[in-house]
């Protein structure tokens, strides 16, 4: 049984005292799930809200850590520093580290194999941009991201691994892939695993979608046979947004 997920990517937003009345919020409001939730808020506010949650079924998750385990590299944040604070759980890949950080498959595949070897839980986002649609070249591009950073990983290491899909013309847009896009780019992923490992992995990792999913749109996306959840960005911020999606798988 694939695990269902719902991920909340708070991305630079919330300060502490924020971040502590959003989790209250959602404590409070948080029904009863089987899904995994989870929620992304900025380093600053990682510990406070891992004490927060303590006694909640939330997991507190990285969104973003650096490759190597200690040494020169101002303004990152190692891997063993995510564990000495209770975080297990990192996003890597996500779309705006690759746009704005410069962020390459061969880097994202330096970070999940430390996180791997730390044995973390990775939440991996790839996913293609527009131009790489309307040139029908999505199913490509999502094989090389795929190959490029995870291909070269022992198939024991596919039980730490969520994938999420996220196409980037459909991050913080509005816009979103359709339910039938979805689940097509799905299952050509989990054909792609197979190919490249077994059906059994493929069969059992969760592959989340991200991309504007909002109250209005999230059940028709997770009832799609290959859908295992969303990675959320802007309606995660918003309690009774992430609530409605939580609520919808
Ligand atoms: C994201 O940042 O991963 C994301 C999916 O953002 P949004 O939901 O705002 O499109």
């Amino acid at each position: 049984m694939r695990s269902k997920i719902v991920a909340g990517n708070w991305k630079m937003n919330k300060n502490l005292a924020e971040t502590e009345a959003l989790l209250t919020e959602l404590v409070a409001k948080l029904p009863d799930t089987q899904a995994e939730v989870m929620v992304a808020p900025t380093f600053i506010s990682l510990h406070s809200a891992v004490k927060q949650l303590e006694s909640s079924s939330i997991e507190v998750i990285a969104q973003n850590m650096h490759f190597a385990e200690n040494g020169a590299y101002t303004g990152e944040i190692s891997p063993d520093m995510l564990l000495d604070i209770e975080v297990d759980t990192v996003i890597i890949g996500h779309s705006e580290r690759r746009a704005y950080f410069g962020e390459t498959n061969e880097i994202l595949n330096k970070k999940v194999v430390t996180a791997l070897y730390k044995n973390m839980r990775v939440v991996f986002c790839f996913g293609e941009k527009m131009e790489d649609r309307k040139a029908d070249n999505h199913f490509k591009v999502v094989e090389s991201q795929l190959k490029n950073a995870l291909f070269s990983l022992e198939a024991s290491a596919w039980s730490n691994i969520v994938l999420a899909y996220e196409p980037v013309w459909a991050i913080g847009t509005g816009e979103t892939a359709s339910p039938e896009q979805a689940q097509e780019m799905h299952a050509f992923i989990r054909k792609t695993i197979a190919q490249a490992y077994d059906t059994a992995i493929a069969d059992t990792v969760s592959i989340l979608y991200g991309g504007s999913v909002k109250p209005a749109n999230a059940e028709e996306i997770f009832s799609k046979p290959d859908v295992d959840g969303g990675l959320i960005g802007g309606a995660s911020l918003v309690a009774d947004d992430f609530v409605a999606i939580i609520k919808a798988i």
